[in-house]
């Protein structure tokens, strides 16, 4: 089935998206050479002396590759969520570099703008529909957001998560909202929006500096077995990755930025010590990766995309952005 097209490939893999240049930035660019698989960085004298460094992922998309060509890579790893299999696909890079866009899209959405969350839940409404005479299933949503190692639940309008077990799947006692189209899907992820800017009351754009998961749940019963397969996929936007310069922040910022580079990097750690097969992996480091246990790891499937911007201003970032990539993604 659509599992066995992608165990030739592993179980974790790493792809790189550039952002374009947004309108009105000088079009100075850092990335030199890309092609399917690896991107040449070129790097100012100060960062080495040879002056570009290349970088290997599974595959890297380039400033013109289109939503579209962005999915279609990734649509065999949803489909396995219909077999019964759990997948998890992360945006990781620095703010401004594009992970929102690439999990759902521009602010202002259009069919031919959705980003992988729109295009995934309605692959699976369709495919599921098509298999309707001999499976039945069931599609549920979760939205949660980890701001400080704290959980809300943005579908309760509270947002707590009532005693929340930290075992199992995601969070087991977050709203699991069934849903049975796209318009639904979109809806939820209106309110969960809302929800999430009500609590940045005090701090400006808190998205940037929190991880917000989507999180499918998929049942199916065979029709003539009653045989049951579930499977579920979260699609994570994580905080923004960027260092921030401790002589410059205090209080509140610098706590969120601990909270931050602890979190992103026991995310490392664990996919690192996934694809060594290692055979302690360190769940435990972070609210991150425990809600996550069960989708990390054993016959799960994940999927980071890392993204950089091309702007020579953020040549640093996009450095640091691609060794966190590379480390995760060496084998
Ligand atoms: P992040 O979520 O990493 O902070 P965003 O996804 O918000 O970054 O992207 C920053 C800006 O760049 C947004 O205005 C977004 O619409 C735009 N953008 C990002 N990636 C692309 C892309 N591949 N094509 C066109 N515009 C993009
Ligand atoms: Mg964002």
């Amino acid at each position: 089935l659509y599992n066995q097209v992608q165990d030739l490939k592993g179980n974790i893999r790493v792809y790189c998206r550039v952002r374009p240049f947004l309108p009105g930035q000088s079009n100075l660019s850092t990335v030199g050479h890309i092609d399917d698989g690896s991107i040449t960085i070129l790097t100012p004298p100060k960062y080495g002396k040879e002056g570009h460094k290349s970088f290997t992922f599974n595959k890297v998309f380039g400033p013109f590759a289109t939503q579209e060509e962005v999915f279609s890579d990734t649509q065999p790893l949803i489909r396995s969520v219909l077999d019964g299999y759990n997948v998890c696909i992360f945006a990781y890079g620095q703010t401004g570099a594009g992970k929102t866009y690439t999990m759902s899209g521009p602010k202002v959405l259009t069919e031919q703008s959705f980003g992988v969350n729109y295009r995934a839940l309605n692959d699976l409404f369709h495919i599921s529909k098509e298999r309707k005479d001999t499976f039945c299933y069931e599609i549920s949503v979760q939205m949660i957001e980890i701001y400080n190692e704290q959980v809300r639940d943005l579908l309760a309008s509270d947002g707590d998560i009532r005693n929340s077990s930290q075992t199992g799947f995601a969070v087991p006692d977050a709203n699991s909202v069934p849903v049975t189209s796209t318009t639904e899907v979109i809806e939820l992820m209106d309110i969960g929006q809302k929800n999430r800017a009500v609590s940045a009351t005090s701090m400006n754009d808190r998205s940037s500096r929190s991880h917000s998961c989507l999180t499918i749940h998929v049942q199916g019963r065979e029709l003539a077995s009653g045989v049951v397969v579930r499977g579920c996929m979260h699609l994570v936007d994580l905080a923004g990755s960027e260092r921030v310069n401790k002589s410059e922040v205090k209080g509140d910022r610098l706590k969120e930025a601990q909270h931050i580079n602890k979190s992103l990097a026991a995310l490392g750690d664990v996919i690192s010590a996934l694809a060594q097969k290692s055979s302690h992996i360190p769940y435990r480091n972070s609210k991150l990766t425990q809600l996550l246990q069960d989708s990390l790891g054993g016959q799960a499937k994940t999927l980071m995309f890392v993204h950089i911007s091309p702007e020579v201003d953020a040549v640093s970032e996009t450095l640091s952005t691609l060794k966190f990539a590379e480390r995760v993604a060496m084998v």
